[in-house]
């Protein structure tokens, strides 16, 4: 009886493991107060083993396409704030294609073959991880979902749902669009940014599923900023590395102007 639990145990073990090596899903933990994730970074030829491509029928905002280079701009984005600051973001990055699966949306609409349900739920369990723990650890933690558009390709477009998913952001201070904003320290590296003033209306990138349920819009959530990178900054793999660099320069830009606001609980 003992044996067969151990071996039960093991076998479980062994599935996790397995689950994750399948690199369908990738996430680290961190010791900053920032969670960086790409939902749409897996590139055409990383397919969910025996899972057909969507078909989309009668699915609404369907879109198999994924938002190139996204992952490569995480990535940057993570070693870039290492080296600055000598420590981790934690990051969620879904390594499987939009055609097989969609993680920046909610599940009845997000796949269509059985087989996409773990590496879907990977994806939310590893996000939720990350928000708990910084809850948990933070007075006030950001969340950066990194997404591609190209309808205005020169532009990195803002999606907050109007402020509603980074509303702890905008409180005494605007910490996105003001003198001290990730936003303005973007512009100031030389990227333009959509929307620039709170007037604007973000449509149509104002802030998707992702934001929604982890930002400030939920109980349980943090603040939470889409980031749609425009296509002339992620254009090639040098081009695209560029782009994450200066987006974890300016994220540890953000974090020292804001020590005080983001501290340790
Ligand atoms: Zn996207």
């Amino acid at each position: 009886m003992k044996h067969a639990l151990v071996g039960s145990l093991a076998l479980l073990l062994v599935s996790c493991v397995l689950a994750d090596e399948g690199g369908q899903v990738r996430a680290g933990e961190g010791s900053l107060p920032i969670v960086l994730c790409a939902p749409h970074g897996g590139s055409p030829e990383l397919v969910i083993p025996e899972v057909p491509k969507r078909r989309g029928e009668g699915v609404a905002q369907f879109n198999p396409l994924w938002d190139t280079n996204t992952h490569l701009i995480l990535e940057a984005a993570v070693a870039e704030l290492e080296r600055r600051t000598g420590a981790r973001p934690f990051f969620v990055l879904a390594q499987f294609n939009r055609k097989y699966c969609d993680a920046n949306r909610p599940a009845e609409r997000a796949f269509e073959h059985e087989g996409a349900r773990l590496p879907y739920e990977t994806y939310h369990a590893e996000l939720r991880e990350a928000v708990d723990a910084l809850r948990a650890g933070w007075q006030q933690a950001l969340l950066i979902d990194i997404h591609g558009q190209k309808s205005r390709p020169d532009v990195i477009w803002r999606g907050t749902r109007g402020g509603a998913t980074a509303a702890g952001l905008l409180v005494g201070e605007d910490r996105l669009e003001g003198e001290q904003g990730l936003m303005t320290g973007l512009r100031a590296r030389g990227y333009s940014t959509f929307p620039n003033s709170w007037e604007d209306a973000e449509r149509p990138y104002g802030g998707g599923y992702t934001v929604a349920t982890y930002g400030s819009t939920a109980d349980d959530g943090i603040q939470a900023v889409q980031l749609e990178i425009g296509l002339e900054f992620r254009k090639g793999r040098e081009r695209a590395v560029q782009t994450g660099t200066d987006l974890g320069a300016a994220l540890a830009d953000w974090l020292e102007q804001h020590a005080e606001f983001v501290r340790a609980r």
